[in-house]
């Protein structure tokens, strides 16, 4: 066989996508580097800079000489902080054997898929789902089950949906809430009954991506491992990378049944040996701190949210639900697809991301990437000027097409 670069790699990394959310955050910085005016509302990271405070720990941290490797699944006081916020935030009790750090909340995931997976396991991801959980999990070998959800049911899984997906060969079940990319919080009674369900298949493990919990505009949040008889079922997950705008210290953790901590630590023991040590002093100031710091943040969120709703709700073929929490759009842009623009046709939504990106210079991600072909995500952490300027170009270029 010819040995070119393709088949010299592993096909494990053949058969890997790049994350779409990355791979559009890199083309708009590529051509903002060839002078073009690109509005990149592609990557969820919020555009604050961290926290003062945060970063003061991060300072002590490197002159307290916190730089030799640690305890693989984190420092034992970052440990115990993290149990206590759990506690506080989520009235779930986790002893410190309970938590593994790793370096992003992305990490954690990979561990649990690396430490659960066998070729051919089921895994149900409701749709649409964040781009990197149908890849972790497809790389470890699972069979991705999707459960499709539309924007008239706000983008929410039913019990009954969950009923007659999970079976003997379900392994595993990830969502998020607030969730990446809808924005959809699921509330209580609406965990209540998926776990009615879930309870009946106890060794499936419910993988609860909570990462977005404080970008919530409702007056509630419910964790799924709260349900006392979910508990020993469900792994949460959770970071400092949205809540406290540090997506670039790479720091995230799990609190999980002692045997998949355990399994996790295993597994970044011959990865990683743990997350960044500073990284790890600046997260302890970050959980330990009231929620309250980051009220600010929120409420700048919440501004812009209600400000994109209104524009876009005003534009022919958007049809858009109200996200309760994250900071993303998801509208359904289906009524757009078959319309043209010069000799181009927009046959999809990839079609009018690459369109809005070539005639607006706005970068959207498609709903595709998400497992949901008939929508376009709008990251919305973004000035507001920005933002007002992208509402304007989008507008104008949708106006275009006939
Ligand atoms: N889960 C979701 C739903 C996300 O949107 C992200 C975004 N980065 C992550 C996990 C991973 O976060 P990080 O690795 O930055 O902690
Ligand atoms: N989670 C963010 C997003 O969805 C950051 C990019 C990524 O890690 O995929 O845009």
């Amino acid at each position: 066989m010819e040995k070119t670069p393709k088949n010299l790699l592993s096909e494990r990394v053949n058969n890997l996508s790049e994350s779409a959310t990355i791979a559009m955050a890199r083309k708009s910085r590529e051509l903002k580097a060839q002078g073009i005016d690109v509005i990149s509302l592609s990557l969820g990271e919020p555009d604050f800079n961290t926290p003062d405070f945060i970063k003061e720990a991060a300072k002590e941290g490197i002159d307290q000489n916190y730089s030799k490797y640690m305890a693989v699944n984190g420092y034992e006081d970052l440990r115990t902080a993290i149990c206590d916020k759990f506690k506080r935030d989520n009235d779930v009790s986790y002893n410190v054997n309970q938590i593994v750090v790793s370096t992003g909340a992305k990490q954690s995931i990979a561990n649990v898929a690396l430490s659960l997976i066998n070729p051919g396991d089921e895994v149900i991801i409701p749709a649409p789902y964040w781009v990197s959980y149908e890849e972790i999990f497809k790389m470890a070998g699972a069979v991705i089950v999707p459960i499709e959800t539309t924007i008239e049911n706000d983008f929410k899984i039913t019990a009954e949906q969950l009923k007659n997906t999970i079976n003997e060969k379900t392994k595993l079940m990830i969502y998020s809430s607030p969730c990446n990319p809808s924005g959809s919080v699921y509330s209580k009674e609406e965990l209540r009954s998926l776990a009615d369900v879930l309870v009946q298949y106890s060794s499936v493990v419910v993988v609860s991506d909570e990462i977005y919990e404080h970008i919530n505009f409702t007056d509630s949040y419910f964790s799924m491992a709260a349900f006392d008889d979910m508990y020993q079922q469900v792994v949460t997950v959770n970071g400092v990378s949205k809540s406290f705008a540090m997506t670039g210290w790479r720091l995230g953790y799990i609190g999980a049944p002692e045997w998949i901590a355990k399994a996790c630590t295993k597994i970044q023991g011959q990865f990683t040996s743990g997350a960044s040590s500073i990284s790890q002093r600046a997260a302890l100031a970050a959980v330990s701190s009231s929620p309250n710091v980051i009220l600010p943040m929120k409420e700048a969120f919440l501004e812009r949210r209600n400000f994109m709703l209104k524009e876009l709700r005003n534009i022919k073929g958007i049809k858009i639900n109200e996200p309760k929490g994250a900071f993303y759009l998801f509208p359904d842009v289906s009524e757009l697809f078959g319309q043209h623009f010069d000799e181009k046709t927009v046959n999809n939504a990839d079609d009018l991301c690459l369109f809005l990106l070539e005639e607006a210079k706005v970068a959207l991600v498609t709903g595709n990437a998400f497992g949901s072909p008939n929508c376009i995500r709008i990251s919305y952490a973004a000035s507001m000027e920005q933002l007002k300027e992208a509402v304007y170009r989008i507008k104008s270029a949708i106006s275009q097409l006939n």
